[in-house]
């Protein structure tokens, strides 16, 4: 019988720890389908860092339901440890190794390993292939983490905070190194990230936690305010303003050097009117048009500051 297109790969269910009966997580829900990014966004000490533990069979957990691959992660095997990769936030092991060593002898444990030349390329390690590891670079080094972890072509990699202290450059290396992987291999991938640029880039969908709770959880629009924030239109040139039919619910604000901000849960709708405006007065091209979608970083913001309330938000 054939996978069910969204099979879960994650999924777990009122998920619980506490480290020195500090609670971490509060009762996690999450799941995971086959073949997608998942994004984990949330501030500093959220819990992302523990359920990413949890869930890759590294943390016991105090409660919950949990399973990966099938497994519950806490029992789980090495077979099952194989078909999972794991890019932790820090490492700092195997400096005597150079860069070539340490992925061939992590290649030699995986039954289908990929083939170590063109990963270390893709990641931008081919320079530096035959150094030690303890010379590298912070970047360089943090590049190496990566290939270890896609190294045994998971089915499941954990990525955490992957492109923190990589240069412009890698950043972009890593993404296309992680799509790639995605596209080739269907691996299905958990990201925790502080950089909306990258989850953007990278996640179909995500959710946020915030003090070992979710508080928000579906696709990437969604978290950046789906329909509820609206897209702004602007221009250059009052007088480009319809004087009727803009459609119901825009908010038109008059700001200086003539020019119109209108805010919409109807962008093409305003657009056309703006448009069919400016034909009428036979303006052919529309000066300063700019049409700008929510953003997940301003989604995110905004879903912060309801929750840390009024009080906070004044006092910022
Ligand atoms: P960041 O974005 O800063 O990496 P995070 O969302 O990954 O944060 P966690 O590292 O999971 O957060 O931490 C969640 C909470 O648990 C924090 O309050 C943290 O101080 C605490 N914590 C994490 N690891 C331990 C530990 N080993 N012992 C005690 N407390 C811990």
């Amino acid at each position: 019988m054939e996978e069910p297109v969204d099979a879960p790969v994650i999924e777990c269910a009122r998920l619980r720890k506490a480290y020195r009966r500090r609670p971490a997580l509060r009762g996690v829900d999450l799941r995971v389908t086959a073949g997608e990014v998942f994004a984990l966004l949330g501030p500093n000490g959220a819990g992302k860092t523990t359920a990413v533990e949890i869930l890759g069979g590294f943390l016991a957990r105090d409660a919950g339901e949990v399973s990966v691959l099938g497994h519950d992660p806490g029992h789980a095997g090495p077979g099952w440890r194989r078909r999972v990769g794991v890019v932790p936030q820090e490492t700092g092991a195997l400096s005597e190794l150079t860069v070539h060593e340490a992925v061939a002898h992590f290649a030699g444990l995986y039954p289908a390993a990929a083939p170590v030349p063109p990963l270390l390329r893709d990641v931008g390690l081919e320079e530096v292939a035959g150094r030690r590891i303890g010379r590298l670079s912070g970047g360089q080094r943090r590049r190496v983490d990566i290939a270890l972890g896609m190294v045994g072509r998971p089915e499941l990699l954990f990525l955490d905070e992957p492109t923190t202290g990589l240069d412009a450059v890698a950043r972009r290396q890593v993404w296309d190194a992680v799509r790639e992987l995605t596209r080739q291999d269907g691996t299905t991938v958990l990201l925790t990230s502080h950089s909306m640029e990258e989850v953007e880039e990278l996640a179909a969908r995500g959710a946020v936690l915030a003090d070992g709770k979710v508080v928000a959880q579906g696709t990437i629009a969604e978290l950046a305010g789906g329909q509820s924030q609206r897209c702004v239109v602007e221009f250059t040139g009052q007088r480009l303003l319809p004087p009727s039919g803009l459609p119901s619910g825009t908010d038109v604000e008059l700001l200086t050097d003539d020019r119109v901000r209108i805010r919409t849960a109807q962008p093409s709708g305003v657009l056309r009117a703006v448009l069919d405006r400016a034909a009428e007065l036979t303006v052919v091209e529309v000066p300063g048009l700019r049409v700008s979608r929510p953003t997940l970083e301003s989604g995110y913001l905004s879903l912060m500051a309801e929750l840390t309330g009024p009080a906070e938000e004044v006092a910022a």
